[in-house]
Formats: structure tokens, C-alpha cells, sequence
């Protein structure tokens, strides 16, 4: 029997990654916020591998924390190691991975839940939202209680309809042995939404007492930490490290003599899978030519042994996993605490979505995470953020926050999804920016902050933080062209010891920062005048800044196009079947994507520039007869 169990302005339905960033930006831009979790153990649940971040990923941690989001706050706390990779590389590609202790992560995001003002957290599977006029009113739990709501938003995860296989075994689960939440799907469907059916997998977990580490490379972290959130300057912990070994002839055997009792080979699977994390056996087969693959062994936390066989996730019987797993140099003894396994789920059609993460089908329904067909707590923690933010807004008579593609990954990311859309689990990758030399791990904040600010996101001691190291910035880029250096002994004997040429006539501080031998911090004793309290950070951006000045300048050009067709507005009501010249391709794709501007309608597949040209010259006599209108008016 259904009663109200309560009113909110925002329901939020899931709290894993996607659903705390939600359900954190609707409380904290004061909105009386829910969050439901099948169960409030699996707030913030790692069901995969115990790390934050790396390339593309580390990126969108940080644009998260630039505007006042969590996840880089949480995973300092919970901080096992931290490593920048691709250090020997452009700062484009340069980001942190952060090993994290995951029972740690969990309870440091469910504490802050819990803590946060204006949000309540419930442990209830909702089956069903309640819609009038095509409007969200509310949601209804498995036990009948309806929480009315203004706004929705929906961060199911792997949860809907989860099923799990291993070998020829399956059954209806969520992640990590949870429940699933088979209901919601027949809701979404009966409310009109194409679902897809998409797959992902993970390793085993092997006891930490039966691996021979000496048969392993060790990967210490990096000696000085680079914490994951602006508003952490400096942490020390004693890192653990992780492992590195490797496949071999006798595993990839083990693999092909068992490859027909593979559910992914025999078609038992039937969910898209993640490309760029394939499982152990889609390895083996893709690339019978590889001799080895790369494992790497990483604590899944401070206060346990299970350690995590990264790179070995599979849907193959337990029996052969084990089997696999004993041929890997170091795990001849491995006693396995968790089999790998594959989970199949629902989830939508991103091209469902506004720009907003609101469905375009019914007004108030947002959606985000994995639900939307990425894979990725930083995908999802990003996605998290922006539609609670815009749900936020919207209830709060605020104009829409979207970000573009010249602006953040989380851009690129969201307008990849409802632009393109996506038919298997959609991962960040650097290759998908454009103008990655603009959306670096280490600009976030000189691109984000201030509007997080102007939100109501971020706070005034990260803001002040914010405008003291852009303050220092400012007046270094400005302070440098104007300090000379002169040639001497001392000079060039410094410019030689760095492998660079000897001066023979002066030059200022800034031209020659522009060696790439040449770094900011070791040029101290050139510069009598430099402030004494310069910021790590502050440096970094001076030695990017200057270095790449050529390239970013290439690149804010660029942008300067890419916007030009950005600010381009297409009507909303606009008819596509009306135009002439049109392809009937793009009259379809365009109807059914209906893009706010021309350079949203040019990234739409099928979309040709021919059909650009026509739809350019179409808007233009709509302008034309509408002046002719307002002047006969
Ligand atoms: C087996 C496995 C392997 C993975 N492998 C990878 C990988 O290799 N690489 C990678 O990048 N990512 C991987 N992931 C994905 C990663 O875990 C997810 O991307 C991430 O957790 C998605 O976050 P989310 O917030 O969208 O959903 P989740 O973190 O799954 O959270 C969903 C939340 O919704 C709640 N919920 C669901 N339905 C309901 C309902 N009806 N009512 C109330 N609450 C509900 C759940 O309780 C949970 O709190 C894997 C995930 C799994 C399960």
C-alpha cells in the first residue's frame, strides 16, 4: 500500500559515484535533497579497481574540484599512493593516479553524505516515478512509500537489471554480490526510454599472504605527493606500493584450451562491453601476436590482504581462473578471496539527454553515471556533478550551466554522449579533447573556479585560495619579461650543467624559460626579485605557460572558431522536415538529437557540411523574414 513518506525538492536515485555528486550539489546549493541506495553500503562502492583517476580521468577529478565537487577531496582522505604519469610527455597528457583504500573512500563519501545540511540518505530500491503532464512528481519505493520530488535524478549504475556470469553460471545481482534493482528498468521503458544492454567486468582478488612479491616489479608512488584537490597543499602518508608482472605463453594456453566455456565467446553475453578495458581472454584472442601482458597487483586497502589483478578482469569458470591466475610469475600460490566476473546491466540511450542531462521526454528526469553508457567513476562522479547542478538551477530559476568542449573535459564528455551518443561503455580518453593542451590536470581551477563560485558551489576559503595563486600568477607572467639576465661565468656555467647554450648577450628571464631545459624553480638565483612565497603550483603554470605559449595561442584560435558555430543558436521549435536541400539522414538525426547550435549539428553523425551550408542559409532567411515581420509590425 503506498503512502508519503515525504516531500523534497530533489530525489536522487542511486549513491554511487554519480548519485553523491548529485545528490552533494543540490544540498549545497540549498535544495531539500534525497538519496536512495539499494543499500548505503554500496555509497561510493569501488566494485572495480581501487584507483582515481589517470589519463583523461584525472582530468575530470580535477575540473570536479575545481567547481566544488568531491571526489578529489575524498580520495585525498582515502589516499593509498598517488603517481603522475606520463611526467616524460606534454602537459596535455600528464595526470595522477591515485591508488585508494576503498573501504576508506566509502566511508569518508558516506560521512560527508551524511553530514551534509538539506540532504537525507535512505537505504530503498525505487520501482517506479510518478509523472503528470510529462512532468516528474515524485518516486515510489519498493515498499510503497512515494517521496514527491520537483526534480529527479537517476544514477542507477550497474544495478538495473544486473546479472552476473562467470563461466556458465548467471544470476540476477548488482555489483560486489548487492542487490539489483530489476524494477526501475520496466518503469524507464513503460516511460518511453530506448534502453541498451551493456557489460563490464572485473579481475579477482587474490590474499596478499600467497603472492611472491620477489618475483614482481615494485611501483613505489611518487616521493612527494601531488594531493588529487586544490584545497590540499601538502600530504604525507606512507605509501604502499603496487606490482607489476606479467602474463605468459602458458597462461594465454590455459586461455584458448578453455576459450568454449566462455560465456563471452559462446554468446552466454549478450551486454556491449568496455573496448578500452577488454577482459583477459578478449586480450588473448585479439592478440594471439603478444607474447605477454601487463599485470599489475594493487592493495585494495590499508586494513586487508585482498589485492586486485589488474588487467586479469574475465567471465571464465573459477576453475580455469585459478588455473590462469598460477601461471603468472609471483602468483603460483594465489588463493583467490573474490572470482572475477562480468555483470550485464540496463541502461539508456544518452541521446535521450539535453545538454543538460535533463531527458528531453519528460521535464524534471535528469540522468547520469554509468546509466548514461560510460564506464568510469570519473565519468560518472562528472556527470554526477553537472546534473545536480542544472537540476539545481533549473529549480532555482537559474540559467543553465553547461560547459563546452573549449572549456573542460567534463564538455567533451557530456556533449560526446547526448551529441553521439555511444553504443558500447563510453571511456574518457585525451584522444576525445580537441583542445587538450587547453584542458589540462594542472588549469582546472584557472578554467572552472570562478564559476563554481558564481554557482554558489564553491566556497570562499577555496575561492580566496583560488585568487591568491591566480593573483601570484598574474603578476609573475607580467614581472618576467622584464628581468634580465646577463651572460657570466656563473650563468652559463648553470645554462652548460642543464645541457643548455651559453648566453653571450643578455636576454630576459621569460624568453629564456622558453628552453625546455630551463625551469622556473631552478632559476631562483637569476631573479633577486622574486617573491619568497611562490607556489608549486604557480610555478608549474609558469613553465606550461611559457613553454607551450606558441601551441596555446594555436590552440585558443581554435577555439575562437569552434565557438564562432557554438554561439551560432538553432531555433528550438525549429521543423527540419521543412528545409529543402536537407539529406533525409539529417533530417532525422537532427530531429531526433534537435542540436542548440550549428556546431552541435555538425558533430552529429550524418550530418554532412553540406547540410550544414543549407541549414546556415535556412536560419538566415528565418532572420531575414523575421526582420521583414518586426518592420511591416
Ligand atoms: C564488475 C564491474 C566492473 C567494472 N569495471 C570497470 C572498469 O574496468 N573500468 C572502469 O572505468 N569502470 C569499471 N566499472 C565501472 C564503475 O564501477 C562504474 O563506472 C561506476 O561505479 C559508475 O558509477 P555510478 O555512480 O554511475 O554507478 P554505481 O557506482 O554503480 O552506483 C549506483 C548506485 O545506484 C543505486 N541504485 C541502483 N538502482 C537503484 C534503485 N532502483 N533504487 C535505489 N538505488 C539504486 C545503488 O545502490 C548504487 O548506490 C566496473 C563496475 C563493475 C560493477
Amino acid at each position: 500500500m503506498n503512502f508519503i513518506a515525504g516531500e523534497y525538492d530533489v530525489a536522487v536515485v542511486g549513491l554511487g559515484h554519480a548519485g553523491s555528486e548529485a545528490a552533494l550539489a543540490c544540498a549545497r546549493l540549498g535544495l531539500k535533497t534525497v538519496g536512495f541506495a539499494v543499500n548505503l553500503d554500496s555509497i561510493a562502492l569501488m566494485a572495480c579497481n581501487p584507483s582515481i583517476g589517470g589519463p583523461a580521468k584525472a582530468q575530470l577529478v580535477r575540473e570536479i574540484d575545481a567547481l566544488g565537487g568531491e571526489m578529489a577531496i575524498n580520495t585525498d582522505k582515502s589516499l593509498l599512493q598517488i603517481r603522475t604519469l606520463n611526467t616524460s610527455k606534454g602537459p596535455a597528457v600528464r595526470s595522477l593516479r591515485a591508488q585508494v583504500d576503498k573501504k576508506l573512500y566509502q566511508m569518508n563519501m558516506k560521512y560527508t553524505l551524511e553530514r551534509q545540511e538539506n540532504l537525507d540518505i535512505k537505504q530503498a530500491e525505487i520501482v517506479d516515478i510518478l509523472v503528470e503532464d510529462n512532468k516528474v512528481t515524485g518516486v515510489v519505493t519498493k515498499l510503497g512509500a512515494i517521496y514527491k520530488c520537483k526534480a529527479c535524478i537517476i544514477t542507477t549504475g550497474t544495478f538495473l537489471k544486473g546479472r552476473v556470469i562467470i563461466g556458465d553460471v548467471s544470476f540476477n545481482s548488482g555489483p560486489s554480490g548487492l542487490f539489483p534493482a530489476n524494477e526501475l528498468s520496466e518503469t524507464l521503458k513503460r516511460l518511453g526510454f530506448k534502453l541498451m544492454r551493456f557489460k563490464t567486468g572485473t579481475p579477482a582478488r587474490v590474499d596478499k599472504r600467497s603472492i611472491d612479491f620477489s618475483k614482481m616489479e615494485i611501483q613505489p608512488g611518487d616521493e612527494v605527493i601531488t594531493p588529487f584537490s586544490y584545497m590540499h597543499d601538502k600530504i604525507e602518508i606512507e605509501q604502499l606500493p603496487c606490482w607489476l608482472t606479467y602474463t605468459n605463453k602458458r597462461t594465454h594456453e590455459i586461455i584458448m584450451a578453455n576459450i568454449d566455456r566462455s560465456p563471452l565467446f559462446s554468446g552466454e553475453i549478450t551486454g556491449v562491453g568496455v573496448r578500452y578495458c577488454p577482459s583477459i581472454e578478449d586480450k588473448v584472442v585479439k592478440f594471439p601476436h603478444k607474447e605477454r601482458h601487463q599485470i599489475f597487483i594493487e592493495p585494495e586497502g590499508l586494513n586487508t590482504y585482498e589485492m586486485y589483478v589488474q588487467g586479469m578482469s574475465s567471465s571464465l569458470p573459477e576453475d580455469v581462473q585459478l588455473e590462469f591466475l598460477r601461471t603468472v610469475p609471483g602468483l603460483e600460490n594465489v588463493r583467490v578471496m573474490r572470482p572475477a566476473y562480468a555483470i550485464e546491466y540496463d541502461c539508456i540511450d544518452p541521446t535521450q539527454l539535453k545538454v543538460t542531462l535533463e531527458s528531453k521526454k519528460i521535464e524534471g528526469l535528469y540522468f547520469a553515471g554509468q546509466v548514461n553508457g560510460t564506464s568510469g567513476y570519473e565519468e560518472a562522479a562528472a556527470q554526477g556533478l553537472m546534473a545536480g547542478i542544472n537540476a539545481a538551477m533549473k529549480l532555482l530559476n537559474e540559467p543553465p550551466i553547461i560547459l563546452d568542449r573549449s572549456q573542460a573535459y567534463i564538455g567533451v564528455l557530456i556533449d560526446d554522449l547526448v551529441t553521439k551518443g555511444t553504443n558500447e561503455p563510453y571511456r574518457m580518453l585525451t584522444s576525445r579533447a580537441e583542445y587538450r593542451l587547453l584542458l589540462r590536470q594542472d588549469n582546472a581551477d584557472f578554467r572552472l573556479t570562478e564559476l563554481g563560485y558564481k554557482i554558489g558551489l564553491v566556497t570562499e576559503e577555496r575561492y580566496e585560495k583560488f585568487l591568491k595563486k591566480k593573483i601570484q600568477l598574474e603578476k609573475e607572467m607580467q614581472r618576467l619579461p622584464g628581468v634580465m639576465v646577463r651572460p657570466s661565468e656563473e650563468v652559463n656555467n648553470f645554462l652548460i650543467s642543464k645541457g643548455s647554450t651559453p648566453l653571450v648577450t643578455g636576454i630576459d628571464l621569460y624568453t629564456l624559460l622558453k628552453r625546455p631545459e630551463i625551469d622556473y624553480k631552478s632559476t631562483k638565483f637569476l631573479d633577486k626579485d622574486r617573491p619568497h612565497d611562490i607556489l608549486d603550483s604557480v610555478a608549474e603554470q609558469i613553465d606550461i605557460n611559457i613553454k607551450y605559449e606558441g601551441y596555446i595561442m594555436k590552440q585558443l584560435r581554435q577555439v575562437e572558431h569552434f565557438k564562432a558555430l557554438e554561439n551560432k543558436k538553432i531555433p528550438e521549435d525549429i521543423d527540419y522536415y521543412q528545409i529543402h536541400g536537407l539529406s533525409n539522414e539529417a533530417k532525422e538525426k537532427l530531429t531526433k538529437i534537435r542540436p542548440t547550435s550549428i556546431g552541435q549539428a555538425s558533430r552529429i553523425s550524418g550530418v554532412s557540411p553540406a547540410d550544414i551550408s543549407v541549414l546556415l542559409i535556412y536560419m538566415q532567411q528565418l532572420r531575414r523574414n523575421k526582420e521583414d515581420e518586426e518592420q511591416i509590425g
